[in-house]
């Protein structure tokens, strides 16, 4: 029956009460142990029933309970002292004001994500990239930024994972109530709910807006779901990351192009524009559209100054990870784009491929947000050189370890993933900063001062803890499920809360190796049993496997089948429906983490981190975060970094590793007690741990890295460009299309070396050469003498660029540039020079994609000078 009228009711609260609708619809609440606390007492079953969502229990909760609690003084003490650090928390974001010297007029930063984890009652996430974005926010707010997100809202979300009786994965897809979710319906200033409109071929399709208020920091999400829009354009926000490929280009169209409407529908004009892995890249032709058209701007104009405020962060080591699209379906989704270019088809879809020349090339959306963006990075050091390899050909020419693709390292928020008992711990001891404070801060070394048994005590009970959740979870899907009298009676009794407990919980995609314990059963079963004495082990497993992921399914199937072949169903545990809510769980009360990815496809990973900042040492592969961890003193390294061709060999040698490493240090360390029953080296390590990667791993560390390095450089330089009706924007790109033209005729004529023979270290020699640079003038340009070991390739590899002097013209109108050095190291050293691009408004000379190397075949050298016939004054 379809309803004639619908209504948004809204919880109807005495007024007493009506600070509780404020904490429940700012999702400050999710990282406020406080708060947390007050729902739970509000109503302790609600508050699990409803899935840690406040607003569907303000929503439900009995009348009765209602008129209780608003007489209940201690209750209402509370509920005053939470509304009290809300508005402190609100208004006292000092961070941004401190260190950003002088904001552009309106600075705010856009930031776009396909996905957002936040909170449990909020499925609106996968895995790793969503709670990366979610933890992004809040550390966003922590620190004050004028931060603004963009995403969209699915009515299915992700999937609920549980199991069938042979441990296959299972699938279902419950609705989101948006009603009752903490979410604000957008409305315009007649009460109307705002809307926006995007072209598709043939039609348009609305959209309208909610907003989740994360602390200071407002995400926008669009919704289809409504009319006129057909069922298919209704379903463009159905499901994160479900459907075909056209889906997925409804999906991005609707990310990027809807995502800058919205903002413009919201009153809104960024200063950066952050995207969040390629999926909102589109974002740049519509920008690069309003340019055009408002500001009548050319294309190569709009590109200047659209590419200055934007930047791209990447997460995926693999080519299969980036959206490639066919030609012809971009041409069909986006054509109009194209013609308002002024574009061929084959300039259009450039902007989106490597090898431009390339007509059958697929449009990649890494190489979309590549070529639109000023700042690019990826998400760890090694996951950076990466990346400098897999887009390393877009700056032909460039040694690769130039490649301007900086590291950012991923972090996560810490009061976010720390257990509440252990927060309180190191509020205790560390004083209320520690959650946001730098490495090198000295509360960090007050860590030491935390007496053992304290710390050892508290990580015990987070392991009570888990193991009580775990069987309460387990026998829930049992029943569930029907299972017999017997599996509920297993489930109830699974895990030992006194036995080392290693975690593994991460997506089930084949390179995790998610069965790389199993190598070899009868050493891991040996191991889990303690080697026939007492120091026993167990496992607590989690994690889904994409919908379509066959082999992935079959690792959790196989590790259900071990578990119960070998009756080992006590020790191995699989959690079903891995959610932010388990992982806190298990990275607070697990002993070890565990990963063991094929390095170097984990382009970072996380829920390592929450772990260490729990207090856990991770035992891990050498890759993404860990390989730049302190792996020795904060966990163990699995292997040293080796990269493998043989699959097969390369699981021999790490599951093989991983068994020693068990045998011979983490199990004796654990359960080494003294006569207090501690074990001292262990709860060492476990500070260790909290010292160093707290501090560095952590979101707070990596958004003010995204503001010192990205978002203000970005915000200054775009207001430069787009100053005085684009001047300097305008004169960017006329004098880049001059270098463009003119490139190809700057010639290296000679090149003079002073003394070529018996060069000792530290002799000074002087390189001077003679330059053509045709219609370019030496303002255009950067000259620079590039020198280095020569490896047995004969190549330069790590070489040091030096500008030289530009000493004027000589009798021929070359330009003479000049340089004074002497190598600082002996054995086989080489020099090259290189021409560089140069203009004012240039954010790197690496932008314009234009390098020209003396070529070693023709270049004349000659011993000696060359010298200008009129110096320069
Ligand atoms: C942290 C987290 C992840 C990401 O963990 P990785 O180690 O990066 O795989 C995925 N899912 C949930 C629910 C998380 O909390």
């Amino acid at each position: 029956m379809r309803p004639i009228r619908t209504f948004n009711v809204t919880p109807a609260l005495p007024q007493r009460l009506e600070a509780l609708r404020t904490l429940a619809y700012n999702l400050h609440w999710d990282w406020d142990v406080e708060m947390v606390d007050l729902f739970r007492r509000l109503d302790g079953d609600l508050w699990e029933s409803s899935r840690y969502n406040p607003v569907l229990m303000l929503g439900t909760i009995s009348q009765a309970r209602l008129n209780e609690i608003a007489e209940d003084e201690g209750f209402l003490a509370q509920m005053d002292r939470a509304a009290q650090r809300l508005e402190d928390y609100l208004s006292d974001r000092a961070w941004y004001k401190k260190h950003r010297k002088a904001p552009v007029s309106g600075e705010c930063y856009a930031y776009f994500s396909m996905e957002f984890g936040l909170t449990t009652c909020m499925p609106v996430y996968s895995g790793g990239l969503g709670v990366l974005a979610g933890d992004h926010l809040k550390s966003a707010s922590d620190l004050g930024l004028p931060l603004v997100a963009v995403g969209l809202l699915y009515q299915e979300g992700y999937f609920a994972q549980y199991l069938n009786a042979d441990g296959w994965q299972q699938e279902r897809y419950p609705i989101n109530d948006f009603y009752n979710m903490p979410l604000h319906l957008e409305r315009d200033a007649n009460g109307q709910e705002l809307r926006i409109e995007v072209e598709y071929p043939g039609r348009v399709v609305y959209a309208r807006v909610w907003r989740v208020q994360v602390g200071t920091v407002p995400l926008y999400l669009l919704d289809t779901n409504i009319e006129p829009n057909n069922q298919y354009d209704q379903d463009i926000c159905d499901r994160l990351y479900g459907g075909d490929i056209d889906m997925r280009i409804h999906q991005e169209v609707m990310l990027g192009i809807g995502g800058i409407r919205m903002l413009k529908a919201l009153g809104l004009t960024p200063t950066a524009y952050h995207m969040n892995e390629g999926h909102s890249a589109f974002m740049a032709l519509e920008r690069m559209r309003v340019l055009i058209e408002e500001q009548s701007l050319t294309f190569a104009e709009a590109l200047q100054v659209a590419q200055a405020s934007q930047m791209f962060t990447t997460h995926t080591p693999v080519p299969a990870g980036i959206d490639l699209f066919p030609p012809e379906k971009v041409l069909h989704y986006l054509g109009r784009y194209r013609e308002r270019f002024g574009l061929g088809d084959a300039e259009f879809l450039a902007l989106g491929r490597t090898d431009t020349g390339d007509f059958s090339a697929p449009f990649s959306m890494a190489v979309l947000a590549i070529k639109t963006a000023t700042f690019i990075n990826g998400v760890s050091k090694l996951h950076a050189e990466v990346s400098r390899d897999m887009f390393g050909e877009l700056w032909t020419g460039l040694p690769l370890g130039e490649v301007p693709i900086y590291a950012i390292t991923n972090g996560v928020h810490a009061r976010s993933c720390v257990a509440r008992s252990t927060q309180a711990l190191y509020d205790r001891y560390l004083g209320p900063n520690w959650a946001e404070a730098s490495p090198g801060a000295s509360l960090w070394e007050r860590v030491y001062a935390i007496p053992d048994d304290e710390l050892w005590r508290n990580h015990e009970q987070c392991r009570s803890h888990l193991v009580v959740t775990v069987r309460d979870r387990l026998a829930k899907s049992t029943r569930d499920r029907g299972g017999s009298t017997r599996e509920l009676t297993e489930a109830q009794e699974c895990l030992d809360p006194f036995v080392l407990t290693i975690g593994f919980a991460r997506r089930f995609a084949t390179y995790k190796r998610a069965t790389l314990f199993l190598h070899d059963l009868e050493r891991i079963r040996n191991i889990i049993n303690g080697n026939g004495g007492d120091r026993r082990v167990q496992f607590v497993i989690a994690g889904k496997a994409h919908p379509k992921d066959i082999p992935g399914k079959e690792l959790i199937r196989s590790i259900i089948h071990f578990t119960r072949d070998q009756g080992l169903s006590k020790s191995i545990v699989f959690v079903p429906n891995y959610d932010i809510h388990l992982s806190r769980d298990m990275v607070a009360g697990c002993d070890v983490w565990l990963n063991n990815p094929r390095r170097p496809r984990e382009a970072s990973g996380t829920s390592g981190m929450k772990a260490a900042m729990n207090g856990l040492p991770n035992l891990s592969v050498l890759d993404g975060w860990w390989d730049e961890a302190d792996y020795i003193r904060t966990g163990w390294p699995i292997g040293h970094g080796e990269d493998y061709d043989d699959p097969n060999y390369q699981d021999d040698v790490e599951a093989n590793a991983l068994y020693d490493i068990l045998e011979k240090e983490v199990v004796p360390l654990f359960y080494d007690r003294d006569k207090d029953e501690i074990p001292r080296g262990w709860v060492a390590k476990m500070k260790e741990a909290i010292y160093f990667n707290t501090p560095q791993f952590n979101t707070a560390r990596m958004v003010k890295d995204y503001a010192n390095l990205g978002y203000f450089a970005a915000s200054d330089r775009a207001s430069t460009l787009a100053s005085a009706s684009y001047s300097p924007g305008k004169e960017l790109a006329t004098w880049q299309a001059r270098m463009a033209d003119h490139w190809y005729d700057v010639r290296f004529e000679e090149v003079a070396i002073s003394d070529t023979t018996n060069l000792q270290v530290n002799q000074p020699f002087k390189v001077t050469a003679a330059i053509q640079l045709g219609a370019l003038t030496p303002d255009d340009v950067q000259v620079e003498l590039y020198q280095g070991t020569v490896s047995v390739d004969g190549e330069i590899h790590s070489g040091v660029a030096v500008p030289m002097a530009h000493q004027g013209p000589d009798a021929n109108g070359r330009s003479i540039y000049a340089l004074e050095m002497e190598y600082t190291a002996s054995g086989l050293q080489g020099l090259s020079l290189r021409i560089l691009p140069r203009h004012r408004y240039l954010n790197s000379p690496y932008d314009p994609k234009l390098v020209l190397w003396a070529d070693p075949d023709s270049v004349r050298i000659v011993s000696g000078v060359v010298t200008p016939t009129a110096a320069l004054v």
